[in-house]
């Protein structure tokens, strides 16, 4: 009980363990990527109207100062304080060799020094620059361009801009977004806990009504709500275990019927026997008698056992090649064997035959069928009754018809005739040397090959038994 209740919190953890981790990476892999993928875009578009705003800032100021020969402290300075204010935190202008001329900045203001920033050493050798940058809260975009006269390179102008209110913009994106991460992640783990716990749940009950009928308790059915596929499977599971119950049952029901079948005959033997050896000085006349009583009570246990092999036979789902076969031959063979029997009974045995009806079947089987269902109906049909056969084609179907004028069948009971076993009225059966079981394996044989079998009592009296083939279309000859 233990390595069961183990094992279950295996298989549930394990499932549970699954399913939870999926939903957990697959939820961080959509989080990760809402948590980079808009923030990268909107940056990159930041950056993209940082560039333009400012070079477009550095071009005006490059072509106020475009007229000048010469770029000195003087006349950017004047040329400086015309321009409109550009909104930038700084501004620098420097001649060909980098020395700052002019600088925006009031404290720590870089006139008179040379200066080595990136970008000012990309101008100076005639290229424009532009970077940017997002860090601690604030967008740091730098530009430069250079300053010519006749093409000739005679300085640079170099703006810087910090700007934090973008930044702020984007930063209040960035934590709205994590903080709807967060509520999408609990809800979606709380959500995956609680799904993946129902799921395991019913996979669990599941499991455990397997391991019930698997240990015998075929009753036991599970029952699992819901339409989803687990549910499903466990309609399944149930009419699965019906059949294994009934097919359970069936096979109980049989090997008792046999037992009880083989009990009958034996008990009559020793009894006879015990008779034989406590009687002194038994007549040879009795003694011969009870011997034959013994060799009739064998002889009944051995067709019981013939016609349960040939039952197990056909259990077996092991089935001989079939062959074409010719009903009518078989037929007038089983008319030959039981002619004394019929004679002896005095019933009339009659038969009505049209050509060509061949079946796919062995000889054995079509013999087997044929026997059987004469043997029945010249049992229960008594001094002068008739049994007629007819045997005809039809649609397809061989046909095969064993009519008498007997005792015919209760209604009641013809659906249950062919159970194994069953018989309408027992001591008559048993009187009659029948075992109860021809029925079954005449209709077990008869399935096998694809036919039917009915049985009805006709309206003059008497019963009739139908049996339906499908007819052979140019086999193997048998
Ligand atoms: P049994 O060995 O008892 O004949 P079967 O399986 O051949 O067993 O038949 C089952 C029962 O069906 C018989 O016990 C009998 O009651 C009934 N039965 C079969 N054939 C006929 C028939 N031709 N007329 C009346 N009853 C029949």
């Amino acid at each position: 009980m233990a390595t069961i209740s183990k094992a279950k919190t295996l298989v549930k953890n394990s499932l549970q363990l699954k399913f939870g981790l999926s939903y957990i990476l697959i939820i961080a892999a959509v989080l990760i990527l809402l948590n980079t993928y808009p923030l990268l875009v909107s940056e990159n578009l930041v950056f993209r109207s940082k560039a333009t705003t400012l070079q477009s800032s550095v071009s005006v100021i490059v072509s106020s100062l475009g007229g000048l020969e010469k770029l000195t402290e003087d006349n950017v300075t004047q040329t400086m304080t015309v321009a409109e204010d550009t909104g930038l935190s700084r501004i620098l202008v420097t001649d060909a060799s980098s020395r700052v001329l002019y600088d925006t900045r009031e404290t720590g203001s870089a006139v008179g020094h040379y200066t080595f920033y990136t970008e000012i050493v990309q101008a100076l050798v005639g290229n424009d620059a532009f970077t940017c940058s997002y860090e601690n809260g604030a967008f740091r975009s730098r530009a430069s361009s250079p300053v010519l006269y006749q093409g000739r390179i005679i300085g640079a102008v170099y703006a810087y801009e910090y700007d934090t209110e973008e930044a702020a913009l984007l930063k209040g994106f960035q934590s709205n977004v994590q903080r709807l991460s967060v509520i999408i992640a609990v809800l979606v783990i709380a959500f995956s806990m609680v799904l993946s716990r129902a799921l395991t749940r019913k996979i669990g009950e599941l499991l455990d009504a397997i391991r019930r009928v698997r240990e015998g308790a075929y009753s036991h059915r599970t029952v699992i709500h819901g339409h989803d596929e687990i549910a499903q499977i466990g309609d399944e599971f149930n009419s699965l275990t019906d059949r294994l119950q009934k097919t359970e049952e069936s096979r109980r029901r049989f090997v008792s019927d046999a037992s009880h079948e083989l009990k009958t005959p034996l008990a009559a033997i020793r009894l006879l026997t015990d008779s034989i050896l406590q009687t002194d000085n038994i007549d040879p006349a009795t003694a011969r008698e009870f011997v034959a009583d013994i060799g009739s009570e064998a002889n009944r246990l051995s067709r019981i056992t013939e016609d349960l092999l040939r039952l197990t036979r056909l259990d077996s789902d092991v089935l001989e090649p079939p062959a074409e076969v010719d009903v009518l031959p078989v037929l007038q063979q089983v008319l030959r064997m039981m002619e004394l029997i019929a004679e002896e009974k005095a019933v009339t045995v009659t038969y009505e035959a049209a050509e060509g009806c061949t079946v796919l079947a062995t000889r054995d089987e079509i013999h087997q069928v044929i026997y059987n269902l004469l043997d029945n109906a010249v049992k229960y049909t008594g001094p002068g009754g008739r049994v007629e056969l007819r045997l005809e084609r039809e649609d397809g179907w061989v046909i095969l018809s064993v009519a008498d004028n007997g005792v015919g069948i209760p209604e009641g009971d013809i659906p249950r005739i062919f159970e194994r076993f069953y018989r309408v009225d027992k001591a008559r059966s048993r009187e009659a040397g029948g075992t109860g079981l021809g029925l079954s394996i005449v209709s077990d044989t008869v399935k096998k090959r694809g036919g039917t079998i009915s049985a009805a009592n006709r309206p003059e009296g008497g019963a009739v038994f139908t049996v339906r083939w499908p007819a052979a279309e140019g086999g193997i000859q048998a």
